[in-house]
């Protein structure tokens, strides 16, 4: 082999080991989904990080940019990012990844969500008018999700079609296997009570027996507000509700607001993957928000 040989090896490895599939998710489990499933094929970048409201981010000229490189946007849909994602979509201008085209995948399809049938009212300016779209907080969904993801992966990029199928199989067996032994260690949490920030842990709720009893925004998406706040003092002051739980991207004045003045311990879960040092990928989140809550319940 002789020198110019050996200099074209060193351009052509990078090239070689680069990724076949461009995934922009607009939220980090999305990312984290797909990578679980192609490795080292996929590219994934999230949108936005798990310390961000996913309703509310600027269309930046940089997320423009990732769109318009993409070969696949998952999004949770169900109007979540119904403030940036058309913006983004009509900027990059990239025909793969239009809705209605393979390469527009809303994760929230392809599971029942709550709300969906018509009893949010739109008119006091709810946020989830197609149902919570929050749909990444029940292991089943996500496991659900994960199978539609594979055959979309596999369409788009049909010469890793088998890797993404053997991706999805190796996923799926650990993830059932980890689903049940966070069943394992729940029951003490089944029927306690909980006052959420934002309606975002529906899912969580009703696979853990969790009953939410109120919500610190009076309506989805609307800030607390000190007259909503006061009525939940006199309603929790003597009781009725286990935890106050918040994202790491909401004000916690409020529910520390709240806790101070019923006793009702407040915890933060995070709502992705990233949303603290623990919840490092998909598995690490749904370990670290039991823990929590176990750990609050005592
Ligand atoms: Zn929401």
């Amino acid at each position: 082999m002789n020198a110019r040989s050996i200099g074209l090896i060193l351009i052509l490895a990078p090239i070689a080991a680069q990724a076949d599939l461009n995934v922009f998710a607009c939220e980090p489990e999305w990312a984290a989904l797909a990578t679980e499933i192609g490795q080292d094929r996929v590219n994934s970048y999230s949108a936005t990080t798990a310390l961000q409201d996913p309703h509310y981010i600027q269309a930046r000229p940089s997320l423009i940019a990732k769109v318009r490189k993409a070969d696949l946007v998952i999004c949770s849909g169900a109007q979540l990012e119904i403030g940036w994602l058309p913006v983004l979509l009509q900027k990059a201008n990239n025909r793969k990844v239009m809705p209605g085209s393979s390469g527009y995948f809303e994760a929230s399809r392809f599971v029942d969500r709550f709300g969906a049938t018509g009893d949010v009212d739109r008119a006091k300016g709810d946020i989830h008018p197609l149902g919570n779209p929050h749909v990444q907080m029940n292991p089943y969904n996500i496991a659900t999700i994960a199978v539609a993801l594979a055959q979309r992966m596999g369409e788009i990029d049909a010469d890793n079609s088998d890797a993404y199928q053997a991706g999805l199989a190796g996923f799926s067996e650990r993830w059932s296997k980890a689903t049940e032994s966070w069943e394992q260690k729940v029951e003490p949490l089944r029927g306690r009570r909980v006052i959420t920030h934002h309606k975002s842990w529906v899912y969580l709720e009703r696979w853990l027996g969790l009953v939410e009893v109120s919500n610190l925004e009076a309506i989805p998406g609307l800030p607390p507000t000190a007259g909503h706040l006061s009525q939940l003092v006199s309603r929790f002051e003597h009781g009725g509700a286990d935890f106050i739980v918040r994202s790491p991207y909401q004000d916690r004045r409020a529910s520390n607001w709240l806790s101070e003045r019923t006793g009702i311990p407040s915890i933060e879960l995070p709502l992705t993957v990233g949303g603290n040092d623990r919840a490092t990928d998909l598995f690490n989140l749904f370990d670290d928000i039991i823990d929590r809550l176990l750990e609050a319940s005592q």
